[in-house]
């Protein structure tokens, strides 16, 4: 009897393994049946950009936490897909730090070529997954916002690529009741023009705070504070930029900080993280994590060690991402197929302790993504996923890093050249701080608008 995949999740992760069992079909391989619930409308994950914050169109609480003017943190040539590459879908070189749009055309561009939209059940939630251990399948139940009615099928394996980026870590601080403007987290962060005019405190020190930063002095916050609680992120900051030491406490307007010092705030953004969150998963299949490079009970980083019909795509932190996500979907797409036999349980344990244990020795950032590096590169010598020079990427974050060292307002104005196809990307028509038109039209346009290139040129 065919076999049937559950896929949750129609994001980077999920859109991977869909191609990945049609390229082995397209090969001339006999495939399991395919089924992929999205609770979205649409495709891409995060990529599919929606201005709804809280509960969406079907009162589900809502993915996406991307929002407008978002243009790639790390540079496009890092991402690349092995097997379709920027070239092939823009049929022209562009520059290497594309916009939500432009990044959201090309993950779509691969999976249309492929044809899997058919696999994929849209407004479909996945409510609940139990684990049969008398027939060895999974019930998976689902709510079809479509037809509003809730459904169970069966299936022999699961594979889950719900993201992690979506569900809220929130802190509370000591006046948060009493601040009189607005408090919230970057999950619901959706335009830097709400913010236009006004003092903004973003709380924490990652790719958020930096990003959600930056978003709001372009778009004209009278000033940004920053604070941290460990360690600053140390960059070289506009005039109207501050950073200070952990937030104490708040009063109706006030901040206040570890250092003593205070300021009058009227907004506060936290940028505090997410949580990896299933809520449709039972006790004993639940991966329990915080976001990191090396997360327990997943061998190879993927397959859950206790049920080794159940599978996890995207769940590390991620320097790598979309290719990250390919040399993952390969692998388990080749353990599903019998293509990949897995160890005993109690070698898959010791593999994971010893990935763990060197995870715990790295100390810099040129150690961590060398070891993602490794880890994919790993992945891929044990499938048909193409090749391609990791340590080549590990280059390109090296000077990614060193380029936002210099200036953070200016990093996205280099280029790079791709790893896949060699072709050297051109540098933007507009530097990143005056393109405030985020659109892929005007991404893509050989013509930079005139305003922007006044703004551009002082003028
Ligand atoms: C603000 C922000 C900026 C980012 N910027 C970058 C960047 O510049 N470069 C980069 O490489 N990465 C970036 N990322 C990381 C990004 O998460 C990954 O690029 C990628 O989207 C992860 O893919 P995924 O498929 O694992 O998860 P997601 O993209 O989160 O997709 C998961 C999918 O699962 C669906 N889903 C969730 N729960 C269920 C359920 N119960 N039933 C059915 N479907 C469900 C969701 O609707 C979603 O479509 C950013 C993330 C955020 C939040």
């Amino acid at each position: 009897m065919t076999q049937r995949i559950a896929i949750i999740g129609a994001g980077p992760s999920g859109l991977a393994q869909l191609r990945a069992f049609q390229s082995a079909q397209a090969k001339g391989a006999e495939i399991p049946e395919l089924v992929c619930f999205e609770k979205q409308g649409d495709w891409g994950g995060q990529w599919n950009y929606t201005w709804r914050t809280g509960l969406d169109e079907n009162g589900e609480p809502v993915h996406g936490s991307m929002y407008r003017y978002l243009w790639s943190n790390g540079p496009k040539e890092a991402l690349e897909f092995a097997d379709y590459s920027f070239d092939e879908h823009f049929g022209k070189p562009i520059a290497s730090y594309p916009p939500r749009e432009v990044l959201w055309d090309y993950i779509k561009g691969r999976v249309e070529k492929a044809g899997v939209r058919q696999y994929i059940r849209f407004n479909s939630p996945v409510r609940n997954i139990e684990f049969n251990a008398d027939s060895n399948n999974f019930t998976v139940t689902v709510h079809d916002h479509n037809k509003d009615e809730v459904y169970s099928e069966v299936f022999d394996f699961v594979v889950v690529a719900s993201g992690h980026f979506s569900t809220p870590n929130v802190p509370q601080y000591p006046g948060f009741e009493h601040f009189g403007g607005r408090i919230l987290h970057a999950h619901d962060f959706r335009d830097a023009l709400e913010f236009k005019g006004k003092d903004i405190l973003v709380v924490g020190s990652s790719y958020s705070a930096e990003d959600i930063g930056s978003q709001c002095y372009k778009y004209g916050a009278r000033s940004i504070t920053s604070c941290y609680r460990s360690k600053p992120m140390g960059y070289k900051w506009p005039h109207n930029w501050e950073e200070k030491p952990a937030m104490t406490h708040v009063d109706v307007n006030t901040v206040f900080f570890a250092d003593g010092t205070s300021k009058k705030i009227d907004a506060i953004i936290l940028c505090t993280g997410y949580l990896h969150h299933f809520p449709f998963l039972p006790e004993e299949l639940r991966l329990k994590t915080n976001n990191r490079l090396w997360p327990l009970n997943l061998y190879k980083g993927v397959v859950w060690e206790n049920n080794t019909r159940l599978f996890y795509l995207g769940m590390q932190d991620q320097w790598y991402s979309f290719n990250m996500f390919d040399a993952q979907a390969w692998y388990v797409r080749d353990v599903i197929m019998g293509r990949i036999e897995l160890p005993a349980l109690d070698a898959m344990r010791a593999h994971s302790a010893e990935w763990r244990e060197r995870e715990l020795q790295l100390s810099s950032d040129k150690e961590s993504y060398e070891y993602q590096g490794s880890y994919i590169q790993d992945l891929i010598d044990a499938t048909d996923y193409p090749n391609f020079d990791i340590p080549a990427v590990n280059e390109t974050f090296l000077k990614w890093k060193k380029h936002k060292k210099q200036d953070i307002m200016t990093f996205r104005d280099y280029s790079f050249p791709s790893i896949m196809t060699g072709t050297a990307s051109p540098a933007h028509h507009t530097p990143w701080l005056y393109a405030l038109d985020d659109s892929l039209e005007a991404y893509l346009s050989d013509t930079p608008k005139a305003d922007e290139i006044k703004r551009a040129s002082g003028q």
